[in-house]
């Protein structure tokens, strides 16, 4: 990866990082606790209970991204960045751009799902 790219790849983790911490908040709002049942009625509350708890999934695979993101950028200017931790080759900067925070190539991300 050149400085071009490096830099290309810093914006776009940069740009990611602050679309995640507005996600964050939006969603810590969503799951804040529910009324009780004679606030709202019974239905209703339940639905909120199951938007809740898929407001809750979403916001924690946010958070864990945000801490990738995170830790990729201070690590962009390290010579292993862009290495896929697995078979050591360089990762396809078109994946990169896409999921900065990955540390995998695909080939080897492939061969562990299996
Ligand atoms: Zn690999």
């Amino acid at each position: 990866m050149d400085a071009k790219e490096r830099k290309k790849v810093e914006e776009t983790i940069l740009r990611e990082i602050e679309r995640g911490q507005k996600d964050i908040a939006f969603l810590e709002e969503l799951v804040k606790p529910i009324p009780p049942d004679n606030a709202i009625g019974r239905l209703s509350r339940m639905e909120a209970i199951n938007t809740r708890s898929v407001n809750q999934a979403t916001l924690s695979a946010a958070k864990v991204k945000l801490t990738r993101l995170k830790w990729a950028l201070s690590h962009i200017d390290e010579p292993a960045f862009g290495i896929c931790i697995e078979c050591g080759k360089p990762i396809p900067l078109g994946r990169i751009l896409l999921i900065p925070e990955t540390t995998m190539c695909v080939p080897c991300l492939e061969e562990m799902d299996e």
